[in-house]
């Protein structure tokens, strides 16, 4: 792979001083480059701009940003599911969209913290804990929350749905930083054009190829979605 793969035809300055400053082992002005190139790349031209945040993607995972790596890598591989942007998310994310980690019981662990820190923190003004102790506090709950969940026994042998269903409903009371705050969902994922729910495994409805869970069912990390 070298950095010319991209499509010829709509190159601008930024564009190539990210890829020239990936080569220089310079990731983190690459990514500066790179994002300016992806913001100004027209949403018309989708391959041009999957190439563009593969690349903010590489350069985002070098510069030890994994999770927003894997927000470009997700985004790059949707609007060309063909292309390498495919190959590279499918090789790092595990069932539940998310980056793979050394265990399937830490994959759990991540998907579990993710939904409830993300529940907790959408309820936030901003999206942002108020405090690193506010941090702290909903840290050790989850965590509490989690060796509970453990020594349930509930997971054992366990799908990856009915995992997600138990921790998706696991109730965790989150003492006020103001207002109380009880994070679990009843929102079950649905597929609007079949009009049933939408199964964990079956293939996702956007057409993508992939399962459902990998694919617009994606667990988001908290700083994906709140840049945490
Ligand atoms: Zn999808």
């Amino acid at each position: 792979m070298t950095v010319c793969d991209s499509p010829a035809g709509f190159a601008d300055q930024n564009f190539r001083r990210g890829l020239r400053e990936l080569v220089r082992h310079r990731p983190d002005l690459a990514v500066r480059s790179l994002r300016k190139a992806a913001d100004a790349c027209p949403a018309a031209m989708p391959g041009e701009l999957s190439a563009r945040l593969y690349w903010l993607s590489l350069a985002l995972f070098r510069l030890d940003r994994p999770e927003l790596a894997l927000k470009g890598l997700s985004s790059a591989q949707k609007l060309r599911p063909r292309g390498i942007a495919r190959a590279s998310y499918v090789r790092r994310v595990n069932g539940y969209g998310m980056l793979r980690r050394r265990s399937p019981e830490m994959d759990d662990f991540y998907a579990f913290y993710s939904l409830h820190s993300c529940s907790y923190l959408a309820k936030k003004k901003d999206g942002r804990f108020d405090s690193p102790s506010e941090k702290d506090a909903v840290v050790r709950l989850i965590g509490d929350a989690w060796r509970a969940v453990g020594k349930s026994g509930r997971l054992a042998g366990l799908d990856l749905s009915r995992k997600l269903k138990i921790f998706r409903d696991w109730p965790i009371a989150f003492p006020a930083f103001g207002t109380l705050v009880v994070s679990g969902s009843n929102q079950r994922p649905g597929d609007f054009r079949r009009g049933k729910p939408q199964g964990c495994e079956d293939k996702c409805s956007c057409g993508s190829g992939l399962p459902y869970a990998k694919c617009c069912g994606r667990i988001a990390s908290p700083s994906e979605r709140f840049c945490e």
